[in-house]
């Protein structure tokens, strides 16, 4: 009898109405370990009366009371950081080291943001006339759907949650079908410290049935919503005609601007990381890496060299940097990009297989690949492979790299390296992306939904980060 996710309900765990679950696997071995439940739209009801009785008690404790509750539920998830990041790994197949220092820590620190964040919010005034005072009231909406994808789980699914419950709003959240483990674990923790029945509600399922039905259903006012483009298309199809609030976190087909005068080694080693954390599977990964040409053949040498040091294997084992991929059917779509490239004319350096590590024999594994010599707008470097699979291509001037950046349909992160300013002006507000990185990758400050992260190297060799808040609008 394999371990049963439950549901999260009026702040019960409880099995599905209609019993059904889904196989859940762990990417490493193979090995079916528990099974989701596969929800539907009885349940998505239930959530949703659940939540309309919490609102109006859990909207009028005010923010100091809601942020109480979600601080005591930060300290708890970061007392069992251990066990998350165990199940996080199991769950995905990421390094467990990866899922300690990155997925569950900023999992708490979500939570705690939003719950300090909501403590100093404040609206404009308009004093418009001796007769007139003009001013925004921020009002919770009531019930939202939350819905998060498989790549960071527990790191996603608190990005959205955590927003919308101190805001005071009840929350309808579903998690991955593939990855449900630290979702249910923190429904535990959620009744552990006695967070009121139905502000938050966990269902578990598939995306075309209890997906839908959440989108559908009329008593949810917003989505909040974080996967692939085509699902939200769906998504909008369904929200729109109803006017639902709709936020939508989509893919990306990232470009990485490297110029000769950038500062070489922090920008190899960066790269490697921009291409390779967690599989390639984030949507911030650079996975176009377009290179000056004067730098392009000692680049590609070192490149290849740092990228063939990275260990596949065992994500329990320190010394792993690249994990499973998170699925059998995930692993084929890479390796059928990998054999486009080569259809296309791709030459692939390193890399190209899927590897069976020692101990994961019926894992889902597939080796960090870069390819070159490949046109910019061929299949390979247009589409979206969501896994370890970089390209290389060389430039010749900005208005290349620029028009090479900008072909996609994405418009979702990009990167520059230079230690040129004057450069660094053109690039980033030319460039088609909501997020550019300048000398660094993935440096994040919540205050700034997009933000831009610049970080040069002074004449005295002390490097120093400077976050503008600049908002850069995507395609
Ligand atoms: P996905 O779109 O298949 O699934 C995401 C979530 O949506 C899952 O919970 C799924 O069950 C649900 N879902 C699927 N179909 C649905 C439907 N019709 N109605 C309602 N819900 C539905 O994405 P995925 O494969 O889980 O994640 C990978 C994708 O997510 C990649 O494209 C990646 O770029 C993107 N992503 C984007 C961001 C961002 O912030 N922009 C962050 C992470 C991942």
């Amino acid at each position: 009898m394999k371990f049963e996710i439950k549901n999260y309900i009026a702040g019960e765990l409880i099995a599905p109405i209609a019993s059904q679950y889904l196989d859940n696997f762990a990417p490493a071995t193979g090995e079916l370990y528990s099974l989701v439940p596969d929800s539907e739209a009885q349940d998505v009801a239930l959530a949703v009366e659940s939540a309309q009785r919490a609102f109006p008690a859990w909207r009028d404790l005010g923010a100091e009371g809601r942020s109480a509750y979600m601080l005591r539920l930060a300290d708890v998830l970061e007392r069992d950081i251990e066990k998350f990041a165990l199940a996080e790994s199991k769950d995905s197949g990421k390094p467990l080291s990866l899922a300690r220092t990155m997925d569950i820590p900023r999992a708490i620190q979500n939570i705690r943001f939003f719950a300090t964040a909501i403590l100093h919010a404040h609206t404009e005034t308009h004093d418009a006339s001796p007769a007139m005072l003009n001013y925004t009231l921020r009002q919770p909406i009531g019930v939202v759907g939350c819905i998060s994808p498989w790549n960071l789980p527990l790191y996603l699914f608190t990005w959205k949650i955590a927003p919308a419950l101190a805001s005071g709003n009840c929350v309808i959240a579903k998690p991955s079908e593939l990855t449900p483990m630290t979702a249910y674990l923190l429904a535990e923790l959620c009744q552990e410290i006695g967070l009121p029945a139905g502000v938050l509600n966990i269902l578990h399922g598939l995306g075309g049935k209890v997906g839908e039905a959440i989108v559908s259903h009329p008593g949810i006012k917003a989505i909040s919503f974080t996967g692939g483009t085509a699902t939200g298309s769906v998504i909008a199809r369904h929200a729109a005609p109803v006017f639902k609030k709709l936020s939508l976190e989509l893919g990306g087909k990232n470009p990485v601007l490297i110029f000769a005068d950038c500062e070489y080694d922090t920008m190899l080693a960066t790269t490697v990381r921009s291409s390779f954390t967690n599989q390639g599977q984030i949507c911030l990964c650079g996975s176009r890496i377009l290179v000056e040409r004067s730098l392009y053949e000692r680049f590609r040498q070192d490149f290849v060299q740092e990228v063939q040091k990275l260990t596949v294997g065992n994500p329990l084992h320190e010394s792993t940097r690249l994990g499973a991929v998170i699925s059998a059917g995930h692993q084929q779509k890479i390796l059928g990009y990998i054999a486009l490239a080569q259809e296309e004319g791709g030459k692939i350096l390193t890399g190209g297989k899927a590897v069976k590590p020692e101990g994961c024999e019926n894992g889902w594994f597939v080796e960090p690949t870069v390819i070159e010599g490949l046109p910019y707008d061929c299949r390979t470097n247009q589409e979206e492979i969501f896994g370890p699979v970089v390209t290389i291509q060389p430039f010749d001037t900005e208005e290349e790299a620029l028009k090479y950046a900008n072909s996609v349909r994405y418009g979702l992160a990009s990167v520059l390296w230079t230690q040129n300013l004057s450069r660094t002006q053109r690039i980033t507000q030319a460039i088609e992306s909501g997020i550019v990185w300048v000398n660094c990758w993935l440096m994040r400050d919540l205050r700034t939904p997009w933000p831009l992260a610049l970080r040069f190297k002074t004449s005295s060799k002390e490097s120093y980060p400077l976050i503008l808040s600049k908002t850069f609008c995507g395609k």
